[in-house]
């Protein structure tokens, strides 16, 4: 059908987080790894494209996000939705408000929101500044991320050099007063030339505030939150019709594999409680570079499949530092993700069609490797971390891709229950 609201996300992990939080309605999502080749066919409502352009040179991300719009409009999508991190990730060049601008141009749009806030996951925004639990965005670890520091919590501030139009602000005590006051003050913005305009948001209710009086933008930005009540509007304004595809779950063979590279604290405690479930196998770094995977693969082999085995990385931080000296970071990661996405091929042609896998950049190894180009969202496994459906040479697949700290100690035996119900 018809695409109503196509979404660009600067990262995969982003782009997942959203999507989830749109399926949470009923109503069919569907995940798109990168700008699909071919054109628009059998879309969902609800669209969502994975970039990875958050720390992407200006030029190529305002590139990639323009084609991007361009596939979601020719799928239908006359609304649009830029997402970014809830943090505000990004460098005094972009690469927020370029894109935003260029989409805007694009689009015609002559007004956009910033409303990054996701109060049930600590960030807020008050009067323009972003906080991260009860810490401004400039005192929080964000402050030291490696590609992304964030010097500054006021959200006009960090814009203002990353656009060429004017930057406001609807404050809280605006968008305490309601729908028509918030839709009023962006009015007002307007009139006075104001393109860009932060929006406050400090509990969810500020955020459904929001997205009534945005709904009709052609283009809102943000973190996920503020979109998850979009569905549940254009519902009640007869946009979504009733019978609009709802999200299905395939008849999937039982037996699954859990292939894990990440290194988390939280991966390590969900290896640590799964492990004495199921047949586990630990691969380590230096036993690939003697011997490749191929033990790996045998044993895999040797595994029934009704038996849900484990295979990971996932290492205490001082093993995963001996390794790395060893080999180098690099090469230690290339190792581990090969490995892991060797297995996951091999998994599949032996049956396996169930498919858990821990690890961001561990995720978009396997991704690839099994040829994932388009993933449809299920049931949500934990907050940010839903199933998702796509298919292999043919053959439906279920598959979850968490990244490094989400879920909880029992994710992946609440994941493998979670599609049995
Ligand atoms: P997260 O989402 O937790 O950041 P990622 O998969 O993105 O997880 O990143 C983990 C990285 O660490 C991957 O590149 C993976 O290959 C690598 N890795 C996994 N296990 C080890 C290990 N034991 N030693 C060194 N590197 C590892």
């Amino acid at each position: 059908m018809k695409t109503l609201l196509g979404c660009i996300a600067d990262d995969f992990t982003g782009a997942t987080d959203l999507a989830g939080l749109l399926a949470r309605s009923g109503v069919k999502v569907s995940l798109r790894l990168g700008v699909p080749d071919e054109a628009p066919s059998g879309t969902a409502p609800f669209e969502v494209i994975a970039l990875k352009c958050r720390t992407a040179p200006v030029d190529e991300a305002v590139a990639e996000c323009r084609a991007a719009l361009a596939w979601l409009r020719a799928a239908g999508a006359d609304r649009f939705f830029w997402k970014y991190c809830s943090t505000f990730d990004s460098t005094s060049e972009g690469n927020i408000g370029p894109v935003a601008e260029a989409l805007m141009d694009n689009l015609g749009a002559e007004q956009t929101i910033y409303c990054p806030a996701f109060p049930e996951n600590g960030r807020s925004i008050f009067m323009g500044n972003l906080f991260v639990g009860q810490q401004p965005l400039a005192e929080s670890p964000m402050k030291d991320h490696p590609l992304t520091p964030m010097r500054d919590s006021n959200l006009m501030r960090l814009l203002e050099p990353q656009v060429t139009r004017p930057v406001g602000l609807a404050d809280r005590l605006t968008v305490a007063q309601g729908v028509n006051a918030l839709r009023e003050k962006l009015d007002s913005l307007a009139t006075d030339g104001v393109a860009h305009v932060v929006v406050d948001a400090v509990a969810n209710e500020d955020l459904g505030i929001i997205s009534a009086a945005c709904r009709d933008m052609t283009l809102l930005t943000g973190g996920s939150a503020v979109a998850m009540p979009l569905p549940e509007l254009y519902r009640a304004d007869g946009r979504l019709a009733a019978d609009a595809p709802a999200a299905t779950t395939p008849d999937l063979e039982p037996g699954a594999v859990i292939l894990s590279g990440s290194c988390s604290a939280m991966t390590n405690e969900q290896v640590a409680a799964y492990g004495p479930a199921a047949p586990s196998l630990r691969l380590d770094p230096l036993q690939l570079a003697e011997d490749g995977p191929g033990p790996a693969l045998d044993w895999l082999a040797a595994q029934p499949a009704a038996s849900n085995p484990l295979i990971y990385a996932t290492a205490r931080p001082e093993d995963v530092r001996a390794a790395q000296e060893q080999l180098g970071v690099a090469k230690a990661g290339a190792l581990v993700e090969e490995a892991l996405a060797a297995l996951a091929i091999a998994a599949f042609e032996t049956g396996i069609r169930r498919f858990v896998v821990a690890g961001g950049e561990t995720s978009g190894a396997v991704a690839q490797a099994l040829g994932l180009s388009r993933l449809d969202i299920g049931a949500e496994i934990a907050p940010g971390v839903p199933w998702t459906f796509s298919r292999v040479k043919g053959e439906d697949i279920a598959i979850t891709l968490k990244s490094g700290n989400f879920g909880n100690e029992d994710f992946f035996a609440t994941a493998l229950a979670r599609l049995e119900e």
